[in-house]
């Protein structure tokens, strides 16, 4: 008997559909019920609708370099956790638990690899790592990216996906802002292009800082890109805030982005972007 026709409704949870196999998800933003395997086969966007869901840090970076081209660097970079922070769980245990869930050590994989044949510098939030927060090992790699690019001559592009500075680090997260921005300042000196891709969400200090320095900043659609979040602001200042506050489209039509761009056509906006500087340079 085919699923749709069996006698008793599946059971819905939230936004999920629980089926035996786990086959079908009800798509948040459109409520239609889509293939699991056709929602990843489309790099995590509704086929229906063009939501787009989070990519997990492998996903995104298989789906912007060439194959079999990229290096990672900073592979064991750990925090010391100078605060002893502990809230439900003490935060080393916390990153130690990630780490052996997902052989994973902090929320940013960085490294090498090329686009079309072109050498960048690539960096990519995880956001499955405490909401992909910036601590001194996610500064440090990022500020570390910039180095090598300016010393290699090459690109660098950033994809953030972050809630913010990490409040377990207090103090040394918020450092990690200055630390990043003088980087890109390095970067800049040397002439070498810096593109910032910003996905949902990039707030907080990863928005305060570099990820809107690119010399291009591309968004993804509908994604909420901003500092404090609407709901904080519409608080602070007693007011109602316009419709799409804070989203891409908004922040496009409002001259913070330079364009935004659709998950499955970003790989070759990225390249094309790269060319169009690389023939700049090469002429100034
Ligand atoms: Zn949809």
């Amino acid at each position: 008997m085919a699923w749709l026709e069996r006698e008793k409704a599946p059971i819905v949870k939230g936004d999920r559909i629980d089926t035996p196999d786990g086959l079908w998800e009800k798509c948040v933003n459109c409520a239609e019920v889509i293939l699991r395997k056709e929602l990843n086969e489309n790099l995590n966007v509704c086929p229906k609708c063009d939501h787009h869901y989070p990519l997990p840090v492998w996903e995104r970076i298989y789906a912007l370099v060439d194959e079999g081209s990229f290096i990672e660097a900073d592979v064991n970079l750990r925090s010391a956790d100078p605060l002893k922070f502990a809230d439900s769980k003490p935060y080393s245990k916390r990153l130690e638990d990630f780490y052996k869930k997902t052989g994973r050590r902090d929320a940013l994989i960085s490294g090498r690899g090329t686009i079309n044949g072109r050498g960048l510098h690539l960096a990519v939030f995880d956001f499955q790592c405490m909401g992909g927060s910036m601590g001194s090992v996610v500064g440090e790699k990022i500020a570390r990216l910039f180095v090598r690019a300016a010393l290699s001559k090459e690109p660098a592009v950033v994809v953030s996906a972050s809630g913010g500075a990490r409040m377990q680090e207090g103090l040394i997260s918020l450092m990690q802002m200055a630390k990043t921005c003088a980087a890109v300042a390095k970067m800049r000196e040397a002439g070498v292009p810096y593109i910032s891709v910003l996905c949902h969400p990039t707030t907080g200090g990863v928005a305060a800082s570099f990820a809107m320095l690119g010399d291009i900043n591309i968004g993804e659609p509908n994604a909420l890109i901003g500092f404090a979040g609407p709901r904080v602001i519409e608080q602070t200042i007693r007011a109602q805030l316009p419709e799409g506050f804070q989203r891409s489209e908004y922040l496009l039509e409002h001259g913070m982005l330079d364009l935004i761009c659709h998950r499955d056509s970003m790989r070759s906006t990225i390249s094309r972007v790269l060319d169009i500087l690389a023939a700049n340079v090469s002429k100034s």
